[in-house]
C-alpha cells in the first residue's frame, strides 16, 4: 500500500490517520528504524531541557489513584501564561481532544461547519463524525498568501454551528490576519443566537505571536485552542487547552472525559507552562532554522511559500512529481507530510522544520535526487 493509497483510505472511511509509523516505513524501504527522520508531523526535534531533570529527581506523581479529574494545578498553569483565570480554561488530551469536545458541544446532524480549505484535516473529520455538513470555502491562493475568502465565509457563518479557524494555518505556515478574524467574529456576533461557535486553533501560535484569547471577553462565541505539541515540543505527553469566556467554557466541560490526561502528563504540563521562556526560545530557534532551510530549499528546486510557522509547505510540481519525489525520499528514511489526488494541495509537500543535522540529511536526500544519485 502507498502512502497516498493510505490517506485515499483514510479519507474514504472517515479515519484520521497520518503517515506510517517509523517501524512501518522502515520495514517498507529496507531501512533500520534509526535511520527515519520525521519531517511530517510539525513536532520539535527534541524535549525541552528541564524535562530530562524534572524526570530524573524528586519527580513523584501519585499513579495508583486517578489524577484530580479538574486538573487544577495544569488549569492554574495554563491560565497564568496566557492571562485568564482558571474557569476559562478547559484542558484536554491533546488540542485534538479540545476540537473533539467543541465538535461534540456544538455540532450536530443537520448542523453546517464551515471550513477554509486548505487546513487542518481533523475539522472536516469532526464534522462528519457528528453527521454535521461541511461547508468548506476555499481561501484566496498563494499570491493572496492563502487569505480568507471574507465575504464567502461570512455568507457561510449565517447557517453554521462551528466555524473553524487555524492561525496560523497548517498547513500552509501563512499567519491568519487578526482584522480578518475579529470582522467574522463580530459578523457572527450580529447573528440571530450569536451566531457559531468560531474555533481558533492557534497551535502554532509561540512561532508567531499575536494570540486573540484577550477577544474571549468581547466575544463569548470564541474558543481559542492551544497544545504543548508545538512550540513546547512534548507532542509526546498529548496535552492541549482552550480558553473561552467562562460560560462558554462550562458548556464545553459537560463533554469532557473526567480523567484523560494522565497524571504523569498533566504534571509535566504544567511544569512546561510555568517556564514560557523554553517554548519561546525554541520557537525563535526554529523561525531562524526555517529561513535557512527555506533557502537551501529553493535550491534543491522545492519552492518553499512564505512560513511563519515550525514547517514549509513547498510546490513540488504535478501531483505523480510530487509521488515519485515522496518514494525517493522514503527511501532515504525522509518522511514528507503528502497530500493526496483529491486534496487542493496535491502537488505539494510539507516539511517539519528541524535541526541542523537533520534538514541537511533532508537536503542531501533532495540534492541526490537532483544529481540522480540513490542515497
Ligand atoms: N491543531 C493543529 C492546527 C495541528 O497542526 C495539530 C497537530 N498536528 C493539532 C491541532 C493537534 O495537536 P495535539 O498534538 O495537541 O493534539
Amino acid at each position: 500500500m502507498t502512502l497516498q493509497t493510505t490517506e485515499a483510505l483514510a479519507a474514504a472511511s472517515n479515519v484520521y490517520t497520518w503517515e506510517p509509523p517509523d517501524r512501518v516505513i522502515a520495514a517498507r524501504y529496507g531501512l533500520r528504524e534509526e535511520q527515519i527522520l520525521r519531517f511530517d508531523l510539525n513536532t520539535s526535534p527534541r524535549a525541552p531541557d528541564f524535562l530530562a531533570d524534572a524526570l530524573a529527581g524528586p519527580f513523584d506523581p501519585t499513579l495508583n489513584e486517578y489524577p484530580d479529574s479538574t486538573y487544577a494545578e495544569l488549569a492554574e498553569a495554563a491560565a497564568d501564561y496566557v492571562a485568564a483565570e482558571p474557569g476559562e480554561i478547559l484542558v484536554g488530551c491533546g488540542a485534538d481532544e479540545v476540537l473533539d469536545i467543541v465538535a461534540k458541544a456544538f455540532l450536530g446532524p443537520g448542523d453546517s461547519s464551515v471550513v477554509p480549505i486548505p487546513t487542518y484535516s481533523y475539522y472536516g473529520v469532526l464534522t462528519s463524525q457528528r453527521g454535521a455538513r461541511l461547508t468548506a470555502i476555499p481561501r484566496l491562493g498563494p499570491e493572496n498568501a492563502f487569505a480568507l475568502d471574507l465575504e464567502a465565509m461570512r455568507e457561510a457563518l449565517a447557517d453554521a454551528g462551528v466555524a473553524w479557524l487555524c492561525a496560523p494555518n497548517n498547513p500552509t505556515g501563512a499567519p491568519e490576519a487578526a482584522a480578518d478574524i475579529e470582522s467574522l467574529l463580530e459578523a457572527g456576533a450580529g447573528l440571530p443566537g450569536g451566531g457559531p461557535t468560531i474555533v481558533v486553533d492557534e497551535a502554532y501560535i509561540e512561532f508567531h505571536p499575536g494570540s486573540l484569547v484577550a477577544l474571549r471577553e468581547r466575544y463569548p462565541a470564541l474558543v481559542v485552542v492551544r497544545t504543548l505539541s508545538k512550540a513546547f515540543a512534548l507532542s509526546g505527553l498529548r496535552v492541549g487547552y482552550a480558553v473561552a469566556a467562562r460560560d462558554t467554557i462550562a458548556r464545553l466541560e459537560r463533554f469532557r472525559p473526567p480523567g484523560s490526561i494522565s497524571t504523569v502528563s498533566a504534571t509535566v504540563a504544567a511544569a512546561a507552562l510555568r517556564r514560557p521562556e523554553l517554548a519561546a526560545a525554541n520557537a525563535a530557534a526554529l523561525g531562524e532554522e526555517r529561513e535557512w532551510l527555506a533557502g537551501r530549499l529553493a535550491d534543491t528546486g522545492c519552492r518553499a511559500y512564505p512560513s511563519v510557522t515550525n514547517f514549509l509547505l513547498c510546490r513540488i510540481g504535478s501531483q505523480d512529481e510530487a509521488e515519485a519525489l515522496t518514494d525517493h525520499l522514503l527511501r532515504g528514511g525522509i518522511v514528507p507530510r503528502t497530500f493526496g489526488p483529491a486534496n487542493p494541495l496535491r502537488g505539494h509537500l510539507r516539511f517539519t522544520v528541524r535541526d541542523r543535522a537533520e534538514n541537511e540529511r533532508l537536503l542531501e536526500v533532495l540534492r541526490a535526487r537532483v544529481d540522480g544519485r540513490t542515497t
